[in-house]
């Protein structure tokens, strides 16, 4: 099933108090995940007669929500009609309307869809959920200030702030940068990616968007600002299209995007060094953490710290094992699968790489 839901996981859309109706019983089923049966027990509810604006929202949904978006539309489009209140049923109607014209290239129809769910401020949630999509999507009223460029692989909208920007060498770098990496992962075809470049976080945030740079590989989207780096964004979305990890860790995601950001830093020298520096909240130096048990917890180390230390393990895990086996390792990116790809080298070469970061 795709992910219809876009930048939030909201999957759960109720009003605080539920008013007894026939939809009920579909609500509990919908909370379940049990989507068929919200499907089979709506429909007989219409047939028999009994419609309300609920029944058709809840079997809407649970079509869309199985990628049935063709159906799903006629029950979305008429809980929408019913709701005359433009109550949270009309908002999230036309949220989910929104999802499903954006995946069937109805840019225009979406947004239409994301700007009536949001216009009726029904709930916070459902606002919320409208204006991320407008946003994520570079569909909302900010974005007629931005500039578009498209090249062979991308899709470029520029922030209108970014007027000393030369968006051809962007452009081109950003190319060169696609060529270097598709060269080690394959593929290479797919979609152009939309590549969003905001002036800096500040507008970014304004706009309501989350900390950038961020890749939506399943969506063929990237949202950055202008002075990253090159090649980590477009680094998720070509891995991802290459090679589709069925499990990601973040030790390897991120250190690949490290490793592949075109600048060329000695990432092991930069992870030295800001190991050395980082401090506790309390002000003493980070406890030692050993990178096989930042494989199994990211979370472990600070990002200013992880970023770089991840880049230069999975330096060495290439330069020590190999592309080919790197490919064949990716795709599954936890320890456990490191250990079955590489086998007993892996402990040895994850010690020399400890001692490396505490020398
Ligand atoms: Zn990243």
């Amino acid at each position: 099933m795709r992910c219809l839901i876009i930048l939030a996981l909201l999957l759960v859309a109720l009003p605080a108090v539920a008013q007894k109706g026939p939809a009920d019983t579909l609500w509990e089923l919908y909370q379940e995940g049990r989507f068929d049966e919200v499907v089979q027990q709506g429909k007989a509810l219409l047939n028999t007669g009994t419609e309300t604006a609920q029944v058709n929202l809840a079997v809407g949904r649970a079509l869309a929500d199985q990628d049935q978006c063709g159906e799903g539309i006629i029950y979305l489009e008429r809980a929408a009609e019913m709701d005359l209140d433009r109550s949270w049923v009309y908002a999230w109607a036309q949220n989910y309307l929104g999802n499903c014209d954006w995946f069937a290239g109805r840019e225009d129809a979406a947004r239409r869809a994301w700007m009536a769910a949001r216009d009726a401020d029904a709930t916070h949630n459902s606002t919320r959920q409208a204006a991320m999509n407008l946003v994520g999507f570079g569909l909302a009223e900010s974005f007629v200030t931005w500039t578009d460029f498209t090249t062979d692989h991308f899709a470029f909208r520029f922030s209108g702030q970014l007027t000393d920007l030369d968006r051809e060498v962007y452009a081109r770098t950003h190319e060169e940068a696609f060529t270097t990496i598709s060269t080690f992962f394959g593929g290479g075809g797919g979609n152009p990616i939309r590549f969003f470049v905001w002036a800096d976080q500040e507008e970014a945030t304004a706009a309501g968007m989350p900390p950038l740079g961020i890749a939506k590989p399943e969506y063929d989207m990237v949202h950055c600002v202008a002075a990253q780096t090159v090649g980590h964004e477009m680094t998720h979305v070509i891995s991802h299209r290459a090679l589709e990890p069925t499990a990601r860790t973040g030790l390897i995601n991120e250190g690949t995007a490290v490793h592949f950001d075109q600048t060329g830093r000695d990432q092991l020298a930069r992870a030295r060094r800001a190991l050395a520096e980082a401090r506790t909240p309390a002000g003493e130096p980070l406890p030692v953490v050993a990178t096989a048990a930042l494989w199994d917890d990211w979370s472990l180390l600070p990002g200013d710290v992880s970023y770089p230390v991840a880049g230069a393990w999975v330096a060495k895990l290439i330069e020590q094992g190999g592309k080919e086996k790197f490919l064949e390792f990716y795709s599954d990116q936890t320890l456990a699968h490191a250990r079955t790809v590489y086998g007993d080298d892996l402990q040895g070469w994850l010690a020399e790489f400890d001692a490396a970061l505490a020398d």
